[in-house]
């Protein structure tokens, strides 16, 4: 008998998920490998870094997902290298797995600028990291609690920087200031958490450079009103145990840096032969696929795409979705000997949230800020959550602290240690 052509995918983030589930009728055998056992929901992560949601909550067992379709398997595994010439993939256990198409859908990780930054900041890509961020704040008021003597020290736990003004940052920082100006507020005897600083330091001229310059001013003025401190047109010059030196300011003593700048595709890309654009991206051909390899495509956050307007475009749930559909489709046409399309892009609108009743969307043909925008924000991201406990338990738990300005996970767990002044003494 002869067997069925074997598809494999690297991820099962949105781009991953979108075309094992195209295949589920095709007369294909489809393997999907991911590192993780789950599927994220990236854009609620800022709720799991921020206490308002837990991890189960952004996330889904990918096997419970792909429970129904019989012509998926599921491999909890880490493809370490793409062996492009003789169709195969390296396994983080020495293992080799043969394809007769591959669709590359590995997403992004955090790109930290040097050593140091990888030492003293955490980003924001996947759940050990929110937990991570989670641990640092709640352990930085906890330790302010405690500190009566040195003043110094006591102002640099209850000084939090954000690095980047992108919709990540924004997220994160609304939410910190919610965090200290509400929710914590009353908690503590020594230290009174809404005076915590709040700086939110980016680059460029204005935050959220993919939004008109007058959503990008009332979500400035959203954050300022939360008591953030927004610095544009600023970099983080250095940064180490005791803090960040911004622009030609002083140094800036603080115990928590949260880097929400930059990010680069994960590791298993660079060892795929491939063009790639400065920021290790696969430059892909109009139809997804890798050039010179018709039967391997990378999709998502991993891939550069430049036949829509010359730029990449970017990195988006919708985009890797779509690519993950277009991806699946033009294998199933390759087997039928059709033609193949050339992936487009349709941008629906971007959303952000800031802090618990606020947002900014554009649709194009509408624009929303307020809390007509959070609200839209809230019904768009339940729907896309996998899952109908979730989006219940999700709905839920945004109304309750609406209305209560509580966040129920309040956990300090984790083991990673900050190397910065949270240990006593080390602010000198
Ligand atoms: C904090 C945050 C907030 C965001 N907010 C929004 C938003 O509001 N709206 C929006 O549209 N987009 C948002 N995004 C961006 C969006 O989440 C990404 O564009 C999208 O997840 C990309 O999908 P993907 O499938 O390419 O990668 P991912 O969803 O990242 O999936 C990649 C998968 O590959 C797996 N993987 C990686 N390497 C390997 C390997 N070597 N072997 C096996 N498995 C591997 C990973 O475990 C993961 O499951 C946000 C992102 C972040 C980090």
């Amino acid at each position: 008998m002869k067997t069925l052509p074997h598809v494999v995918i690297i991820g099962g983030g949105f781009a991953g998920l979108a075309a094992v589930q195209a295949l589920a009728k095709a007369p294909v055998r489809v393997t999907l490998l991911d590192r993780r056992n789950h599927h994220l929901f990236q854009p609620l992560l800022h709720g799991v870094a921020l206490a308002e949601l837990s991890p189960a909550e952004v996330a889904y067992p990918i096997r419970s997902v792909l429970s129904k379709q019989a012509n998926a398997t599921v491999l909890l595994a880490e493809a370490r290298a793409v062996d492009a010439e003789n169709k195969k993939i390296a396994l983080g256990d020495g293992s080799e797995l043969s394809y007769d198409y591959l669709i590359v859908a590995a997403g992004a990780c955090t790109k930290f600028l040097s050593d140091d930054w990888a030492k003293y900041s955490v980003g924001l890509k996947d759940l050990d990291d929110a937990v991570e961020i989670r641990r640092r704040v709640l352990l930085a008021f906890e330790e302010a609690e405690r500190e009566t003597e040195d003043l110094e020290r006591r102002e640099a736990l209850l000084t939090f920087v954000v690095v980047g003004g992108g919709a990540t940052g924004v997220e994160v920082a609304g939410s910190l200031a919610e965090l200290s100006r509400y929710v914590l507020a009353h908690d503590f005897r020594n230290i009174d958490p809404e005076s915590a600083r709040i700086v939110l330091v980016h680059g460029g001229e204005r935050i959220l450079m993919e939004y008109p310059p007058e959503q990008s001013a009332i979500a400035q003025g959203y954050l300022e009103k939360l008591g953030v401190e927004v610095r544009t047109g600023t970099r983080v010059n250095e940064l180490n145990a005791q803090g960040v030196k911004l622009g030609a300011d002083a140094f800036l003593p603080s115990a928590t840096i949260i880097a929400c700048a930059g990010v680069r595709p994960t590791p298993v890309i660079d060892t795929l032969d491939a063009p790639k654009d400065k920021g290790g991206r696969v430059l892909v051909s109009a139809d997804l696929s890798v050039p010179g390899h018709p039967e391997i495509f990378v999709v998502g956050d991993a891939s550069s795409f430049l036949h829509q307007g010359g730029q990449p475009l970017p990195g988006l749930a919708p985009v890797a979705k779509q690519q993950g559909l277009s991806a699946a489709a033009n294998i199933v046409a390759s087997l039928y000997g059709r033609q193949r399309s050339n992936f487009h892009y349709k941008h629906r609108g971007s959303l952000i949230t800031i802090g618990r009743s606020k947002a900014v969307a554009n649709f194009g043909w509408l624009r929303l800020k307020g809390f007509t925008a959070w609200l839209a924000w809230l019904f768009i991201h339940v729907c896309f959550l996998i899952g109908f406990r979730n989006r219940f338990v999700v709905t839920f738990l945004w109304f309750w602290s609406y209305i209560t300005r509580q966040r129920g996970s309040r956990l300090i767990t984790g083991q990673r240690m900050n190397a910065g002044p949270l240990q006593k003494g080390s602010t000198q």
